[in-house]
């Protein structure tokens, strides 16, 4: 269904039935001319409807002041209401499993307050070798908070030698080797390196089925990839909304807690005024009693401005709908996959390795360049195509549904082949 003419990329633009989205992002240019932007995996583009949004809320505190809680259209003490059903569709949750609030690294520690409970034999943490910086800190402190020593808790599954990424059956099989002294099991959703798909479903049961928790962080898979975290009996995670939920930089940040735990008095939690009863909230009484939600999480007073700038973001998503997104995002995918095994295909040596598995597909394709890596990255911003590279020879590039073309791709790929062409001809 693909071929490699332009014309093609153009045909699969004007069939797309979400070529009309792209009008509602605002795409960078630099120096007058609009760049392709690979890089939704790492700050999504700003929602045109974003500053009206914005504005709104700066209005209403210009009229209201602080009666802007109670006061207006869309009192900010209610704001939350409207962000979580969008938001539990895209992880497949119950809207009172999740909640909006702080940053990523923030609920991460806060959810393992609750999830990991060293006790005992049973101390472990299994998660995913060179998960993302933050997280291993965020492992790394907490065990020592718990004054344990993370070289001896922590349980790191890698790739195979030669291999770029972790099979399942290994997963599995380290849960199964240290099923009496395991407490937690940690993922990614999505790795952010190889951009490979973790198999959440069968890392929780096999997490339960070792007696410990499980949780995921989603950082890129909230907004990619289908998620159920509900029906796969996940027990925690969270994600930030900044890459591919397009709420802004540093915008907050959503968690998703099971509702079995939401009443659980034996789930400890460090708690702020934020995340208690809302209807007694401001008797101010003593004692802690959480709304049992996951919204009892909460802490502090959260910021209607990141609150508008999310919503922007998530009505995006309701108007454009889930179905057709992944479509889309499968098909972008196929015809990267498409374009660069042809480029393979037509050289004597391989130039491009996949990190990124075939499938499960997801916007990200990680690319290890055997050859011409940095020439290629060069050549790519000089053209006004931002990728995101990285040492030694990794480019990640994640053509996202909502505001790419296939003739952006097409672009990607045909600045690579110009390339091979110039090497052929300077050979
Ligand atoms: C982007 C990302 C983060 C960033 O965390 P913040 O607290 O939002 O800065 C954390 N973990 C993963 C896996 C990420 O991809």
């Amino acid at each position: 269904m693909f071929d490699t003419s332009i014309d093609c990329a153009r045909q699969l633009d004007e069939k797309d039935p979400l070529k009309n989205f792209r009008q509602q992002f605002l795409i960078p240019a630099i120096n007058g001319k609009q760049q392709i932007y690979f890089l939704g995996n790492s700050l999504g583009l700003q929602p045109v409807r974003t500053k009206t949004y914005l504005q709104q809320e700066l209005d209403k505190w210009q009229n209201y002041g602080v009666e802007a809680f109670f006061m207006g259209e869309q009192p900010w003490l209610h704001y939350h209401d409207q962000l979580i059903t969008p938001l539990s569709k895209i992880v497949g949750a119950h809207p009172h499993e999740v909640v909006v609030m702080n940053q990523l690294t923030v609920n991460l520690h806060l959810l393992l307050v609750s999830f990991y409970r060293p006790q005992g034999k049973r101390i472990k943490i299994i998660c995913e070798a060179k998960a993302f910086p933050s997280d291993q800190y965020m492992l790394e402190t907490q065990v020592k908070h718990h004054g344990l020593n993370p070289a001896e808790v922590i349980v790191e599954v890698s790739p195979r030698n030669g291999e770029n990424t972790i099979r399942l059956e290994d997963i599995q099989q380290t849960i199964e080797q240290h099923k009496d002294e395991l407490a937690l099991v940690f993922f990614g959703g999505i790795n952010y390196y190889t951009g490979q798909v973790f198999d959440m479903k069968a890392i929780t049961k096999a997490g339960h089925d070792a007696g410990a928790k499980v949780g995921f962080d989603l950082a890129h898979a909230a907004g990619n990839i289908s998620l159920q975290l509900h029906n796969w009996d996940v027990d925690f995670a969270s994600w930030c909304t900044y890459k591919y939920l397009n709420s802004g930089p540093g915008a907050i940040s959503g968690a998703y807690i099971h509702e079995r735990f939401h009443n659980d008095t034996s789930v400890p939690r460090f708690a702020g005024w934020w995340g208690y009863e809302k209807e007694t909230r401001f008797l101010m009484q003593k004692g802690f009693k959480p709304t049992p939600t996951a919204e009892g999480w909460q802490l502090s007073t959260p910021s209607a401005l990141l609150y508008a700038a999310h919503k922007a973001a998530l009505e995006i998503f309701e108007e454009a709908g889930w179905e057709k997104m992944e479509v889309k995002r499968n098909l972008l995918n196929d015809y990267v996959w498409f374009l660069l095994e042809d480029i393979n295909s037509r050289q004597s040596e391989k130039v491009i390795e996949f990190l990124t598995p075939r499938q499960p597909r997801n916007c990200q394709v990680s690319l290890y360049m055997l050859k011409y890596g940095k020439t290629f990255f060069n050549a790519l911003s000089d053209a006004g195509v931002m990728v995101d590279w990285r040492e030694p020879n990794c480019i990640r590039l994640a053509p996202v549904p909502l505001y790419n073309t296939f003739e952006e791709v097409w672009q990607f790929a045909n600045i690579l082949q110009q390339i091979l062409q110039q090497q052929v001809q300077h050979a």
